[in-house]
This record gives structure tokens, sequence and C-alpha cells, in this order.
């Protein structure tokens, strides 16, 4: 590997110290090989609440660190929390990142499929995004689901919508916490661009209130807001046009950088987005009332 990682072990290890320093943690289901998809929750039940998640892209794996740390830092501040609560999802896509970072030593019992569907790529798994089935998560929830410009329709180590809306079990796991747990925004980390997408066909006030605190999140990052480009059948997409919620999707990182992204930027990346959920969640319960 020659560099250091974020692995779906070291998760594991972090859910474990939440949980000894009496956090609450749990899961929201599990992955195609049955690896558990973590959660850990700060603050208090009852009131309003926001869905943080991460890794839901196999090469994205930074961004599960990211989301790790944003809730150890809301951990030592939760007395800033107004009211309610936050729900932190760091790796949507466990067996992706297993696959990225090991390769087919991860899953050799799939290794001759998993070696075709990764193409041009070969045995070299680091560019990989999809889940162990070749499906793109974040084209498979059911948001005009298999009508982007970039969607394919046969496994790919990017961009294949699947058989059906929410045919992956990380998918309906996504979807089925959401709806159960009825956050009043969502925010979803991806690598890389420095980038923040908020719009999928609201209209009225909707539209003016999910712009707004698109653009707080640009003034605390530093990043831009950047108008849809064709891409559907997102997390994102999804919470927008399903449960009427803002959602943003934060590409988080330099363009300067190449994946496999560098986790030497992984300092600056978080000083960008530290107080960045506590912020929203105070944010969107304003925006509600007013
Ligand atoms: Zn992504």
């Amino acid at each position: 590997m020659g560099c250091v990682v974020f692995t779906y072990k070291d998760l594991l290890l972090e859910m474990e110290k939440f949980c000894n320093f009496g956090v609450e943690t749990g899961n929201i289901g599990q992955s195609v090989l049955d690896q558990c998809i973590p959660y850990v929750f700060v603050g208090k039940k009852g009131g309003n609440c926001l869905v943080v998640q991460g890794g839901i892209h196999a090469r994205e794996h930074l961004t599960s660190l990211l989301v790790v740390c944003l809730a150890k830092h809301l951990v030592k501040n939760s007395h800033l929390l107004v009211d309610g609560g936050i729900y932190f999802v760091p790796m949507v896509n466990p067996d992706g990142v297993c696959l990225c970072q090991q390769g087919v030593d991860f899953a050799p019992h799939l290794a001759k499929q998993l070696v075709k569907i990764n193409g041009k790529h070969g045995k070299d798994f680091s560019l990989w995004k999809a889940n162990v089935r070749g499906v793109d998560l974040n084209v498979n929830f059911p948001a005009n689901w298999g009508k982007g410009t970039s969607n394919v329709f046969e496994p790919s180590w990017q961009n294949y919508v699947g058989q059906h809306p929410c045919s992956e079990p990380e998918t309906k796991a996504l979807v089925d916490f959401t709806n159960f747990v009825k956050p009043v925004a969502t925010l979803s980390y991806h690598l890389k661009g420095e980038e923040i997408y908020w719009e999928f066909g609201q209209t009225g006030q909707r539209l003016e209130r999910d712009k707004r605190l698109a653009h707080g999140i640009s003034r605390y990052t530093g990043y831009r807001v950047c108008t849809p480009k064709g891409s559907v059948g997102g997390y994102k997409d999804w919470c927008v046009q399903s449960l009427g919620i803002p959602s943003f999707t934060v590409e988080v990182g330099s363009d300067k950088f190449c994946h496999p992204f560098p986790y030497s930027q992984f300092a600056t990346i978080l000083k960008q987005n530290l107080d960045l959920p506590r912020r929203l969640l105070n944010s969107v319960a304003r925006a509600n009332k007013a």
C-alpha cells in the first residue's frame, strides 16, 4: 500500500472507543458481504437531527476518517448543540473500501469477476468506487434513477445504477435508516473538488431555503456552490426529492490532487469542515422555525 489509510478495521476500533466513552453507537444495516455499517449518534434524542455520511464511494475512504473526526469533535463540544443531535455514518460502503485498499485478497472467492468488472484497471482497485457487485451506490437511490448522463447499465468500477433502485443492501440500509430517524437535513461527504451540490428540482420557498443554506456552507468551508451536472440517483437527490429536506453533497479536497487522494491533505480538510455539522443543524432548525 505504501501510505497509511483509514480502514474498516480502524473504523470498528473507533466505534468501540465511542461506545466505551458512553456515546451511542449501532449499525444501520449490513453490506453485501455481511459487514456491519456503523453509526454514532452525538447529542440529545427527540429534537431535530442531522445525518452525516461518508465513504459511499470506495476510493473516497478519506471521507470516512473525516466523518469519524467530525463526530469526535462534536463529542468534545456537545454543549454547543442547541437542541437535537447528529447521526454520523462514516462508511456506507465497507466492502468497497476493503476491496479498494486490499485488492482481491479481500474477497478471493470473487477475484475473477471483480478483476473483469474492474476493466482496464485489472488488479489495481485503488480507483474503485462501487460495492462488490459493481454497483455505484450513489446512483442506486430512487430519484430519477437510471436517467443520469454518466449512468452505465452493467457492473463496473463506477457509474453502474444496479438492477433497480435500492437493489443494494447498503443503499437500502441508508434509506431505511433515514426514514426511521427522520433528519431535518443530510450532509454527504465525497472527494474531490471543494464543491457543494444542493439542487434537485426544489421550487419556491424550499429552493430559497436550500440555496441560502448552501451558501452558508460555502462561507464556512470556502468551497464553491455548484449547479447540477446531470447526476441523479444519489442520496442527496433522494432526500431532496422524496423527503423535501435540505441535503448537501460536499466534495472535499482540492482538484490539484489526483485519486487515490493523498491523506497528507487530511488536516486541511478537517479544519475546513470541523464545526460544519453542528452549524448546519442549527441553521436548518432556525430556517424551519422562521
Ligand atoms: Zn463520491
